[in-house]
């Protein structure tokens, strides 16, 4: 793998450790080091990437728009709940504590739901790059996808590689100054709307947006439309390459997920090398089908050369296969000089073994096994999930109260959540060894004597319940009771596992 071009030289590190060790003055050294400045970092060179066409500049354009378009659609979908639950299909809803996703709705007790999500796009990703190498920096990283947006303004705006390197030199005029500021313009609108799609899965989006514009959006709306219009502009406009070579920690642990056998962009030296330039008509035997044009290195985005081998910076993005197809095309040699390919494969066909790709090995059949049992789970307790909840506690000071007739009183605080996006009635029942008569603080029973209480749709409603026991009933220190909320309308059961405490 190619030096990190962070990494400080070891001749750099040498330099000043010699200077001890050879007895140079602190003076002298330090005249040394002014007249051999180094810096710590390496300027930025600009790469300018050519449009290629190909494959996988369609498959990249065709993902680019499908991503752009779910993100800046979504919070626009509409998703009747009824009551006053919201309408919007994804919404992240903090000041209720809820989050929305078409039909399902989680409760901040259902976290866990979130996390066997988290848990699951993991496992995906991991899988995924096993198989297939950095596909997800080449094709669906953000930073991917919106730095392919900037770009491709960018060529519209100042054109393809050849002019914008013209443009960048040639000094300034208002042709140049034009140039500039519109493409900035354009950059910045995008940024603004990327920040804005964000606000919309946190708030309703219609009334946020109208919200902005008339100053009654909240104040959180305004910061992270700033905060995401900033970073936008700055990551995909300015940073582009860098954030994946210096930022980003996933080209350093993705390596952990990869194998000899696992796909990468891969320049076939096997049958590049001798590389040259190649007239036309020129015989091909003795050398390579490389024609040394740099039409791959002037398509990267990461302006890196493949033919190097492996490297941190390559994103996988396989846009320097297209270029490449597109010359062997001119030459008339088979495609795929550069391919989805492993080195591994190279050695082999050298030795002249066949190549191999071993879809089924114990890292992917490991990944796929965790996710489908992570997947099954997660399922299971979808399928299985109730829309009511009861919790309760029980009294602790005092943990029962003895009446003056010798009867024992416990109190119980219940909360009953109702889920659903309709009003319901719950019948509240207590199975206990013992007669207990029961007093809804605030409610009376019901014509039968049952204890029943009403909870808004989507909602949770408290209540405090005092069950006594007659004095010649309580033949033991405590009791276990089970308490239970019943749905009248579709008998949809909660309960909780209590004790009824009192002195013998
Ligand atoms: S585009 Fe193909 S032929 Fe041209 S330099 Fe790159 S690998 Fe060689
Ligand atoms: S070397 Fe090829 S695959 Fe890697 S980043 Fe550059 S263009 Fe993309």
């Amino acid at each position: 793998m190619r030096a990190h071009p962070n990494a400080v030289s070891p001749q750099a590190v040498s330099d000043e450790g010699n200077f001890a060790a050879e007895g140079v003055h602190r003076s002298d050294a330090t005249a040394v080091n002014k007249a051999n400045t180094r810096t710590l970092y390496k300027n930025r060179e600009p790469v300018y990437p050519k449009l290629v066409h190909g494959t996988f500049r369609r498959a990249k354009w065709a993902f680019m728009i499908l991503a752009l378009a779910v993100y800046y659609i979504l919070p626009w979908i509409r998703w009747p709940r009824g009551g006053n639950a919201p309408d919007q299909a994804v919404l992240a809803d903090f000041a209720n504590a809820r989050f929305y996703f078409f039909w399902l709705e989680i409760w901040p007790q259902e976290v866990y739901y979130i996390t066997g999500l988290l848990i699951l796009s993991a496992l995906g990703l991991f899988f995924v790059t096993a198989l297939f190498g950095r596909v997800w920096c080449g094709y669906a990283c953000p930073q991917t996808v919106w730095t392919d947006l900037y770009i491709l303004v960018e060529r519209a705006i100042e054109g393809d590689r050849n002019a914008r390197i013209r443009l960048a030199k040639e000094p300034w005029s208002v042709s140049k100054l034009t140039k500039k500021l519109s493409k900035h313009i354009v950059w910045i609108l995008i940024a603004a709307a990327t920040g804005g799609a964000f606000i919309f899965y946190w708030h309703d989006a219609p009334s946020t947006f109208f919200g902005l514009f008339d100053g009654t959006a909240p104040l959180s709306a305004y910061l992270f439309l700033g905060i995401l219009t900033f970073t936008t502009y700055l990551l995909a406009g300015h940073a582009r390459e860098q954030v994946c070579i210096y930022m980003c920690p996933w080209p350093r642990i993705q390596a952990a997920m990869t194998d000899a056998h696992s796909l990468a962009v891969t320049y076939r030296y096997d049958r590049g090398e001798p590389r040259g330039p190649h007239k036309k008509g020129q015989d091909w035997s003795n050398r390579g089908d490389c024609i040394d044009c740099n039409q791959c290195v002037a398509a990267c985005p990461m302006g890196i050369d493949i033919r190097d081998g492996a490297q941190l910076e390559c994103i996988n993005c396989a846009l320097c296969i297209d270029a490449c197809n597109e010359v062997m095309d001119k030459v008339n040699r088979p495609r795929g000089l550069i391919a989805y390919d492993t080195d591994l494969n190279i050695t082999n066909r050298l030795a002249k073994k066949p190549s191999t790709y071993p879809f089924v090995r114990p890292r992917t059949v490991l990944y796929a096994s965790v996710i489908s049992i992570v997947g099954a789970v997660m399922l299971f307790s979808l399928l299985n999930r109730v829309d009511v909840q009861l919790n309760v506690i029980h009294d602790r000071q005092p943990p029962f109260v003895m009446l003056s007739d010798g009867s024992v009183r416990n109190g119980y605080t219940l909360k009953i959540v109702n889920r659903a996006g309709m009003v319901r009635n719950f019948a509240i029942e207590f199975d206990s060894p013992v007669p207990l008569s029961l007093k809804l603080v605030g409610a009376e029973k019901d014509a039968d004597g049952l204890l029943q209480a009403e909870v808004e749709p989507d909602g949770v409603r408290e209540l405090r319940i005092y069950a006594v026991a007659a004095k010649g009933d309580v033949k033991t220190n405590s009791f276990p009771v089970k308490i239970r909320v019943r749905d009248t309308q579709t008998g949809v059961i909660a309960d909780s596992a209590q004790v009824f405490l009192a002195r013998k």
